[in-house]
């Protein structure tokens, strides 16, 4: 159930009610929203009826939370939450275009990428310094030394920086570097690292399992969101299956089904899925024009010569040329890039 405060409920209000909701063997979890705040009381409470909640000062109405996930559910906030990255917020009208090499390889690679996504409308830089890779034999990133390149590209550029956290134990010293912690498709349902994540208050970019089903890519958002520290972007970047001509299937319906049930801010990976460059920007146009947050595109000063995902990495200049698209399609679903 979530218990909706009035408008004007000041922290006296909302400490009262925690307290009460608590008094009854429930958990209460605060949600801090622009127009108003709310608490999901979790737990059984048929026994309870809405009066005794209405009763309490400060509280506008009750609203029963039916899906499985109860934070993530847009019954909680009717408005898509906001995530801020330094100065960019994701779920804005405003696109979200976060752009950047698959792997950090190089000091000389990451700034060239960082400054050729920043001048092409960028607002965020993405590059894995820990790479989980289905072979043990590939390229495994440059861990700490790629978190400093990272670092140094965010002071050149103003770029805030989004990459990729593997393990538990590794969380601290991403979130020494990182301005938004990534959770690889790979580690959507690794529930002991989304409860270390939940600890800090970075903003979690989540992505979709390469099998998992929309809802319970809400229910691991979830293990994120309980403690109320760190708000969550969703991912979606393709699942498998039997088709064979894309690297992996990116579901548009799953983007529409999406934002129709969470509040999250919904952000759509066109690299992953495609495997190929040509068919990034297909995907990239179709997932602004039904309704993603924005985009997380995979752009690497040369591609052929890229670590890994070469194949799917845009030029610098290729990766211009798209966004100059995506503006003529943001601007005609009400969206600006
Ligand atoms: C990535 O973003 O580089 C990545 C490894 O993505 P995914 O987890 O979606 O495969
Ligand atoms: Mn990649």
């Amino acid at each position: 159930m979530i218990i909706v405060m009035q408008k004007d409920a000041d922290e006296g209000k909302i400490r009262h009610v925690i307290e009460r909701v608590e008094g009854k063997g429930l958990e209460a979890i605060l949600l801090r929203g622009e127009q108003r705040n709310v608490i999901a009381a979790i737990g059984d409470k048929r026994e309870i009826p809405t009066e005794y909640w209405l009763a309490i000062p400060g509280v506008e109405k009750t609203v029963p939370i039916l899906s499985k996930y109860k934070l993530a559910s847009r019954e909680v906030s009717p408005q898509t939450t906001t995530v801020k990255i330094n100065d960019c917020v994701v779920g804005e009208e405003k696109l979200s275009i976060i752009a950047g090499p698959c792997s950090v390889e190089s000091m000389e690679q990451t700034l060239c990428a960082a400054e050729a996504v920043k001048d092409a409308g960028a607002v965020a830089l993405r590059g894995g310094a820990y790479k989980p890779r289905s072979s043990p034999y590939s390229f495994r990133g440059l861990e700490k030394e790629g978190l400093e390149i990272l670092a140094e590209a965010r002071r050149k550029t103003g770029l805030p920086v989004v990459t990729e956290v593997l393990a538990p134990e590794d969380v601290e010293i991403v979130y020494e570097y990182a301005d938004v912690m990534q959770v690889g498709a790979r580690n959507m349902q690794n529930y002991s690292l989304l409860d270390e994540l939940s600890k800090f208050d970075k903003p979690v970019l989540l992505k979709r399992g390469i099998s998992a089903t929309a809802e319970e890519l809400l229910l691991a958002s979830e293990y994120i969101l309980r403690t109320g520290n760190a708000p969550v972007i969703l991912c979606l970047r393709g699942i498998r299956t039997f088709e064979d001509h894309t690297r992996f299937t990116l579901s548009i319906g799953a983007l529409a089904h999406l934002k129709r049930v969470t509040h999250l801010p919904v952000i759509v990976d066109p690299s992953h899925p495609a495997g190929d460059s040509n068919l990034v920007p297909p995907l990239a146009k179709a997932a602004v024009a039904a309704g993603a947050d924005g985009l997380l595109v995979e752009v690497h000063p040369e591609p052929e010569n890229a670590y890994v995902d070469g194949a799917q990495s845009l030029t610098p200049e290729s990766f211009n040329k798209l966004m100059g698209e995506l503006r003529l399609i943001a601007s005609a679903v009400g969206r600006e890039l």
